[in-house]
């Protein structure tokens, strides 16, 4: 998909044998059955998964296969992170760090508190890095915090991994000659979603309010909801062009074109949604209707499949 944008070079760097694919999307959907949560057997196929760097523009490259997506801007002031991955996959993305440049990792942003995202937070911080994110990303690290869709309940984070420098709606960071603009959605994916946005290099990181090429997981425990998540699909529209290179929370680097995709699936799932339930049917009586099914060939391939999807749908309609 990367390969049809205009302006991207490629340089890839495997970290190692395994798999290919983000691995969260790897991990089979009968987890959800019992005994294992989703969380343990994520973290599992973190530890073989394969992380893959690509150079996107103007010194910034992203890590695809760590867990979320990650960003990269290394230079004089320190390396410049988004997001930090699985614990598992530590040495992988040191390395993958290593081979961009030796700039130390000073500065490390979270796009929102998921363990896929926030699972190497303390060793980053340990290494040298100043943890920045939302509000309320630092308010679910630093407290037990219960997942229901996941059956897992996470402890409170160790102190290092805790963001210091935090901020309600939007920041801006200025370093290694570029400009870093973090803006919060509002509740969407979670209660503490924010994007980043790389001005000069037109690069835009979306966190986890884009899946490219998946359902997308909403965390209704942590202040997410089907209407923000739609919401957030129509803000990151007006912010990018056809030229943005676009990296998602999971899925390829992508752009515009498939953000259209993206949003008009899920309005359309959740046009579909709303008026079965307006219809009085129930909850397996929907499941069972398969409103997702135009969808599921091409949508329903990662660990959010369309029955899933159609749950967290209906979750969400008034
Ligand atoms: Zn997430």
């Amino acid at each position: 998909m990367s390969a049809q944008l205009p302006g991207i070079t490629r340089r890839r760097f495997i970290a190692s044998a395994g798999l290919a694919a983000t691995a969260v999307c790897l991990v089979p959907h009968r987890v959800f059955g019992g005994e294992e949560s989703l969380v343990v057997a994520a973290r599992k196929a973190g530890e073989t998964a394969n992380i893959t760097v690509q150079a996107l523009r103007r010194n910034v490259s992203a890590l695809i296969g760590a867990g979320g997506n990650i960003a990269v801007l290394p230079g004089s002031d320190g390396k410049l992170i988004i997001d930090s991955g699985y614990l598992g996959t530590r040495s992988k993305i040191a390395n993958a760090l290593s081979s961009l440049s030796p700039d130390p990792i000073k500065h490390l942003v979270n796009t929102h508190w998921h363990f896929d995202h926030t699972d190497g937070n303390e060793w980053m911080h340990a290494a040298g890095a100043t943890i920045t994110a939302h509000e309320n990303t630092r308010k679910h690290l630093s407290t037990s915090t219960r997942v229901e869709d996941w059956n897992f309940t996470f402890p409170p984070s160790p102190a290092g991994a805790i963001p210091t420098d935090v901020f309600n709606a939007d920041k801006t960071i200025q370093l290694n000659g570029a400009t870093i603009a973090l803006k919060h959605y509002g509740p969407a994916h979670t209660d503490g979603d924010i994007s980043a946005y790389f001005v000069e290099a037109d690069v835009f990181h979306t966190g986890d309010t884009w899946w490219n090429g998946y359902y997308p997981f909403i965390d209704y425990s942590t202040g997410g909801n089907v209407d923000g998540m739609i919401k957030a699909a129509e803000a990151n529209l007006t912010m990018v062009t056809d030229k943005t290179i676009v990296v998602p929370g999971h899925g390829p680097v992508g752009g515009k074109a498939e953000m259209i995709e993206y949003r008009d699936i899920l309005a359309s799932i959740l046009d579909r949604v709303a008026a079965l339930k307006g219809e009085g049917k129930s909850l397996n009586e929907i499941v069972a209707a398969k409103p997702t099914a135009a969808y599921d060939a091409k949508w329903g391939r990662g660990f959010v499949n369309g029955e899933f999807f159609t749950k967290l749908v209906y979750k969400g309609v008034g």
